[in-house]
């Protein structure tokens, strides 16, 4: 039985790629050096893959910035302001990723999306009327060719045609149809280059087609993949989904001229039921998506033999393969040396997964399980007691009743009462939490985790930078300051460390956008708290200051979103004991003098279901009460915020109004304001600071620019309903243009209250 992978992380087991990345921008390292960098880690992943005993090992997987951007750039679709600067074709395609400000010019970044249900960032591709798609790089070409030179013949991956169409955005009047033509010649064009280098299979990747898809859509589709693979030679082409089923387009897939499709198991609900009813093309190979790509618990082999046998037992011909690209896990567990081997042995990494494809193939192959002492460990370890229980924590959970989801009074009783109290001027300042994780902060920390400073020292530094954050927000004007964020290495991560349940790793690193990495702590067993977690820090904040402090938290929904949960308990039930441990920290900061308290859910959306018709059964009742647990227990006065990444809720807004929170931050900067119209529309009731600027980039907005954008939004927000803050924490930036920045915004928060 062959095995495939779909796609692996390409960011370096040690994020070589990060810190190369990083030096190239700073100008301390040159384009040379950092393509050689890149070309050492292609090679050390197609090794591990090949010695791993992977059939179809994927190439073009790797990228700079993101695999879409590459597409996009590879097709010529490059928006003319970013050709103008002049630049080198690889500071073209970052000026593209991360916005340029230098003596070429000035231009903004494109903007970065959540890749589906996933926490990777991919950037949003431009098509301007005039642009004209064509075969214009060779990165498919060369990364297979240097695959080749030691002696590897890989798969080539590219995103699909009708992906790239979904998800780019149209600047001018032209639609999708209007580019479809010429797209597809260029990716003729691309199949055509790589037949005639000899490549066996290409992987075309289509997860747009796991969401619900109308009969244009189809249509759309059929006549794309029709023209693109007529007239089809030798070179065998892949159609790859994942991240769940393709039950719209299923037949359809079957019917057009494909040597193999790529179906998610693991994610796709009716994947199974989709084959019974309507069998699979004997003329096709299925690569079948069984090993589990987005969750680091081992696979269980007796179910995925089980399935396999079912698909044997059909007559269909089956690629064991991965359920969407590695991508979306860390590298290896040998790297955890501090995971006790107890625990260790129910997890695989990325590379471990390449040795589970092998022996599950094996297993499959031989139809003798149990000769395989692989499978009967397997077995085994599934079938002992984990000691992942909570007496406690899941008493305390049914004990719950329904008052315990509602907070009194009514909203719009509090929004008086909180004006009376909190006595802020019109249009409030306010940053999201985090100030910049400036290299110092990041030594305090670490020397602190090596022993080589005590709790005092470590503590007495943080205090220090509290100290400076809090007088200097007031010097400039911010109206609700916040104490900086300066004790935590991660947002979802520094909460796990203060509850029971969670297991913590060292090198699990997974891309979240560009050079961004995070270390997604793992949820071992029941959720509960263990002690108070930030109410040092604030109360110390508070002390210096007369203003409010804003008490930062993060919340349920995303705490669990940015954490691999469990796959013995339901998301849900994890959820709440969740909700009910940040209630625990949420009463305690109230007790103790802070009167606005962030709650973040910067990851709500991330697990809504691709499908509509799952979005309230099956995450946003039982998500959005998961909410309100946290603060329904608040006194009136309370103020309680919550922010959240990227402001793609257009579509759930009534959802989000239902946490029932005060206020909300949200990106708004990078996509143009669009969502005030849906807000005013929906008579959305919350109080709302849209980010006025960007923070994913270094650039500093000017005051003229900042007021621009809030005289906008007051033509969709009430003004006593609006804030003025950025669109997310500054931990990622730098201190200078944090604060020219930051300078720049109160005064033009000054200036609209003139207009007001
Ligand atoms: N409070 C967090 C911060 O400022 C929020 C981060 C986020 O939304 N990703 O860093
Ligand atoms: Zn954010």
């Amino acid at each position: 039985m062959l095995t495939s992978v779909v796609g692996y992380p390409r960011i370096g087991a040690e994020r070589e790629l990060k810190f190369a990345s990083e030096k190239y921008f700073k100008g301390e390292l040159s384009e040379r050096e950092l393509l050689s960098i890149a070309k050492q880690l292609r090679a050390e992943h197609i090794r591990s893959q090949k010695e791993a005993g992977v059939d179809l090992i994927p190439s073009n997987d790797f990228s700079f910035y993101d695999g879409l951007l590459d597409t996009a750039v590879l097709f010529n679709i490059i928006p003319g302001r970013y050709k103008e600067l002049g630049l080198s074709a690889l500071d073209t395609y970052f000026a593209m990723a991360r916005g340029y400000q230098g003596d070429k010019g000035d231009v903004k970044a494109l903007a970065m999306k959540k890749w589906f249900n996933t926490n990777y960032h991919y950037i949003v591709p431009e098509l301007e009327d005039d642009a004209e798609i064509r075969l214009a790089g060779t990165k498919v070409f060369d990364e297979y060719e240097e695959a080749g030179e030691s002696n590897t013949q890989t798969k080539p991956v590219i995103a699909g045609p009708y992906t790239l169409l979904s998800l780019c955005r149209y600047s001018g009047t032209k639609k999708r149809e209007d580019f479809s033509s010429a797209l597809v010649r260029a990716y003729r064009e691309l199949l055509a280059g790589l037949e005639a280098r000899g490549t066996e299979w290409v992987q075309i990747d289509e997860p747009a087609l796991v969401k619900d898809l109308a009969g244009e859509d189809k249509e759309f589709l059929k006549q794309l993949y029709q023209e693109l693979l007529s007239g089809k030679g030798k070179l065998k082409v892949l159609l790859q989904t994942y991240f769940g089923d393709v039950r719209d387009v299923y037949e359809l897939l079957c019917g057009l001229d494909f040597d193999g499709i790529g179906l998610d198991f693991v994610e796709g609900k009716q994947t199974v039921e989709l084959i019974d009813k309507y069998s699979f093309p004997k003329d096709k190979l299925l690569f079948a998506g069984l090993i589990n790509g987005k969750n680091i618990w081992k696979n269980r082999y007796p179910e995925t033999l089980d399935r396999l046998e079912y698909l044997k037992g059909k007559g269909i011909d089956v690629v064991l393969s991965t359920s969407c690209s590695l991508l979306h896990v860390p590298y290896t567990l040998e790297a955890e040396k501090k995971l006790s081997a107890d625990h260790k042995q129910y997890f695989a990494y990325a590379k471990e997964k390449l040795g589970e494809l092998r022996q599950i193939a094996n297993i499959a192959e031989s139809g003798d399980r149990d000769a395989f002492e692989a499978y009967r460990e397997n077995v085994g370890l599934f079938a002992k007691e984990r000691d992942c229980e909570n007496r406690e924590v899941q008493e305390r959970l049914s004990a719950i009743g329904e008052e315990a989801y509602t907070r009194k009074p009514a909203r719009r009783e509090r929004e008086r009462i909180q004006k009376e109290t909190l006595k802020l001027p019109k249009f409030p300042t306010t940053t999201i939490g985090s100030f910049p994780q400036t290299p110092d902060v990041k030594k305090n920390r670490s020397l602190f985790r090596k022993g080589e400073i005590d709790e005092r020292q470590y503590k007495e530094f943080n205090k220090e930078k509290i100290r400076r954050a809090i007088e200097w927000q007031e010097s400039i004007g911010i109206d609700v300051p916040v104490h900086g964020e300066y004790e935590r290495n991660d947002m979802v991560e520094y909460f796990g460390e203060s509850l029971s349940g969670y297991l913590f790793t060292e090198k699990a690193w997974v891309q979240s956008y560009g050079t961004r990495c995070v270390k997604p702590p793992i949820i071992w067993g029941d959720v509960s708290r263990k002690k108070p977690i930030t109410v040092e820090w604030s109360v110390f904040a508070q002390s210096l200051t007369d203003k409010p402090v804003k008490g930062m938290l993060t919340g349920p929904v995303t705490i669990l979103n940015w954490s691999f949960a469990r796959e013995d308990i339901s998301i849900k039930e994890s959820m709440t004991q969740i909700a009910l441990a940040i209630r625990d920290e949420v009463l305690d900061l109230e007790k103790n003098g802070i009167r606005i308290i962030q709650i973040d859910e910067a990851a709500l959306r991330e697990k809504l279901p691709l499908r509509r018709s799952d979005w309230y059964s099956e995450y946003l009742d039982f998500a959005i009460p998961a909410f309100r647990l946290v603060h329904s227990g608040v006194k009136a006065e309370t103020q309680i915020h919550t922010h959240m990444c990227y402001s793609e809720f257009t579509d759930i807004i009534p959802a989000i109004d239902d946490m029932d929170a005060d206020v909300i931050t949200f990106e708004a900067s990078r996509s143009d304001l669009l969502i005030l119209d849906a807000l005013k529309e929906c008579h959305f009731e919350t109080e709302t600071g849209p980010g006025v600027y960007d923070i994913h980039s270094p650039r500093i907005p000017s005051v003229e620019e900042l007021v621009s954008a809030l005289r906008r939004m007051r033509e969709k927000v009430a003004d006593d309903k609006l804030w003025v803050n950025p669109d997310c924490g500054l931990k990622t930036r730098g201190e200078e243009e944090t604060r020219a920045s930051l300078i720049h915004l109160v005064k033009a928060a000054e200036l609209i209250r003139k207009e007001a």
